[in-house]
């Protein structure tokens, strides 16, 4: 066979999408699949055919071996390309299509089996002479054993599902006292992620690097390297930006990594796309870590520098031709970098977030920026997938100019309705040590107060500026009545022309500003709190451009119902017009017992009567196969627990009753000089 005519992509979202355009290009057709909650996605628009699997759970759809294999039969398909997560490292589906006659677009069986557990694949390379990481990576998963073996390795270790991926299952522990408590909570996150609740243990390295090689063998005997990434800067182990190639690796290092990676992957007669994963010390030693046996979702640095199109070789490849390219014919050029942006808040431990794209507006693409996305405006980011949005890829001659083109990316790129990391993403792309290459896998962490304390925002120019929308918007209104029942044409104040000072109330961060708009000749004079601003705006849907005081700004404005969300440069700025009055006796009670998303009680850790100290766990809940464990704000007791394992929770649901401790019992300790 010289290439497949028809694929089935048994995934959703980006990594669907990326897969259609590039079997596209090559006259290949593609069969989408997807699950009730996904019948207007993207993927599926995209796809020549598409076939229902289910309900909206991954078990239900996703993870349905059966029904793709159905799917792939109704419509005539070839071959299957897993994409990333899902059943991309699955033996079984892989099986299950050979058994069908299918050809999967991923590695033989044999290779996903081993190195499908981290332990076992620690064993291949342990005999391959690959240096590993010290540790216990044995079959007996005595909880007393594998403590021991942690001390054997001494503090801090790293606790890892055998059978984890993409930080699940994993938890750091800092001292033995802690071990109970992480090893139960990674071994359900391993059984709840991963059927199996295996533990590998192993040193802690404080301040390593994760530097990862793509290879890729065909069935013809031949291997080759695409270089090299750094993926170090993480949070919750996942990664959060990807460079290619890795900064700073002296070049004979880096060939010794490209070659034991290009004979881990030939030990286990390796075909298609794999990554083996390092971790590099400062001292330029590196050990295995493990191989992913699949496109990674950073694939799309290596494709910039190497300007290669990976989803192409595995097409090949699978179709039984021959590498592409020798490793001598393998050039890099120039550097590229890959953000995640994800619907998430970084405020809040990164926690998932869900809600509607209301407003999405990407970069423009050109040779210099990617995106690669799986969603359009108005989509859904549900609790039921991975809550990435996009990756955002750059290219450049070098990293600095490469850098550069990340940050007025994300300058340009804008989102309203669900929150994001982008943000996050813009401080730490401008931040001096990213640019200085200051990066281990301990970077968030050592640079947080940098990352996350807020940027000091001129409040009142910013409620100048929407007063200035909310004019300029409401007079293009005016003159332009298309929708009669817009609240703007309700409002029988408005007099075009008037010495009148139209007065709003703005509400941000909990502040009311009361803002009166006057029109003058040429300006208006807009008053925020008593300061006066001189203003002169343009509005163009939804671009404005307004001169404050001789200062000119140039905004994208995204307005729904009463609130306003300005963006300018890297700064996301929302208010709200009050329509009626606020009550502002908020309960703003601290700690709050409540549930942070929806999601499961999978443990409850202290019972109704215990008593507790400040920062105890006290019940755990899992939503989006990730757990967060809701502890303590105060010392007391648990007078009540309102749920038991297994049941569901709303977003900030209360959980159980906490009573703190009787006065007398906290402040009988006499203040210390
Ligand atoms: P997953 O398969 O869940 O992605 P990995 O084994 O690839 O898990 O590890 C994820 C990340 O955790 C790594 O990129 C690295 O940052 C960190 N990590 C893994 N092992 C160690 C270790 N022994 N010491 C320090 N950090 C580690």
């Amino acid at each position: 066979m010289t290439m497949f005519n028809k694929i089935l992509i048994a995934n959703r979202g980006e990594i669907a999408c990326r897969i259609i355009q590039t079997a596209h290009q090559m006259g290949v057709k593609c069969v989408a699949v997807y699950s009730e909650a996904d019948r207007n996605a993207r993927h599926v628009a995209l796809a020549d055919e598409a076939v229902l699997l289910g309900p909206a759970p991954s078990r239900e759809s996703y993870l349905r071996i059966d029904k793709i294999i159905e799917a792939a039969k109704l419509t005539g398909t070839q071959a299957v390309h897993p994409g990333y997560g899902f059943l991309s490292e699955n033996a079984e589906f892989a099986q299950s299509l050979a058994d069908n006659g299918l050809v999967f677009i991923g590695p033989p069986i044999g290779a996903i089996e081993s190195m499908g557990s981290k332990s076992a694949a620690k064993t291949i390379m342990e005999r391959a002479n690959v240096p590993l990481v010290p540790g216990y990576h044995g079959e007996n998963q005595d909880r007393e054993l594998i403590k021991a073996e942690a001390g054997r390795c001494g503090y801090p270790v790293l606790l890892k599902a055998v059978a984890g991926g993409g930080g699940k299952g994993m938890r750091v522990v800092w001292k033995e006292a802690e071990f109970d408590e992480a090893f139960d909570a990674a071994k359900r996150e391993g059984e709840s992620s991963f059927n199996n609740g295996d533990m590998l243990v192993e040193k802690y390295l404080t301040k390593p690097r994760h530097v990862e090689i793509q290879v890729f063998c065909d069935r013809h005997g031949n291997g080759v390297y695409l270089g090299d990434r750094d993926c170090s800067v993480q949070r919750r182990h996942q990664k959060v930006i990807e460079e290619a190639p890795a900064p700073n690796i002296p070049a004979d290092i880096r060939q010794a990594m490209g070659e034991a990676a290009v004979q881990a992957a030939q030990a286990i007669e390796y075909v298609g796309a794999g990554t083996v994963e390092f971790l590099y010390d400062e001292d330029g030693s590196f050990y295995f870590m493990e191989m992913n046996t699949r496109l990674q979702v950073e694939h799309p640095v290596t494709e910039l520098v190497t300007r290669q199109d990976l989803v192409e070789w595995q097409l090949r490849i699978a179709a039984g031709q021959q590498l592409p390219l020798t490793q001598a014919d393998v050039i890099l050029r120039g550097h590229s970098l890959e953000v995640r942006v994800y619907a998430e808040d970084p405020d809040a431990d990164f926690m998932p977030a869900t809600g509607r794209l209301n407003y999405l507006r990407t970069p423009a693409e050109s040779r210099y920026v990617r995106v690669d996305t799986g969603v359009i405006e108005g989509d859904l980011i549900s609790h039921f997938y991975d809550p990435m949005i996009a990756k955002l890829i750059v290219w450049d001659e070098d990293r600095d100019l490469a850098l550069r083109r990340m940050q007025q990316a994300l300058e340009d790129y804008r989102i309203c309705g669900v929150k994001t990391n982008l943000g996050f993403l813009a401080k730490l792309a401008g931040s001096e040590s990213f640019k200085s290459f200051d990066v281990d896998t301990g970077f968030i962490e050592r640079h947080h107060d940098q990352l996350f304390t807020k940027t000091e925002i001129d409040e009142n120019r910013y409620i100048a500026l929407s007063a200035c929308y909310l004019t300029l918007a409401r007079k293009a209104q005016a003159v332009n009545p298309s929708d009669p029942s817009s609240p703007f044409n309700r409002l029988n104040s408005w007099r075009l022309n008037h010495n009148y000072a139209h007065p709003y109330a703005l509400i941000h961060a909990d502040n009311t500003h009361k803002v009166t708009v006057l029109e003058r000749d040429s300006d208006y004079l807009i008053n925020v709190d008593g300061v006066e601003f001189q203003v002169k705006g343009v509005l163009n849907n939804d671009q404005l451009n307004a001169t404050l005081n001789g200062h000119q700004f140039a905004v994208a404005v995204f307005q729904q119902d009463d609130a306003i969300t300005l963006f300018h440069d890297s700064l996301q700025f929302e208010c709200q017009r009050q329509v009626e009055i606020h009550d502002a006796a908020d309960s703003g009670q601290q700690g709050s017992l409540k549930a942070p998303m929806t999601g499961t009680v999978v443990a409850i850790l202290k019972a109704a009567g215990s008593q507790v100290e400040e920062g105890e766990g006290l019940i755990v809940i899992e939503a989006m196969k990730m757990e967060q464990t809701i502890r303590a704000p105060f010392a007391g007791t648990v007078s009540e627990q309102f749920f038991k394992p297994g049941d569901q929770v709303g977003d900030g649901v209360e959980l159980l009753a906490l009573e703190p401790l009787a006065e007398d019992a906290t402040s009988a300790a006499p203040e210390a000089e």
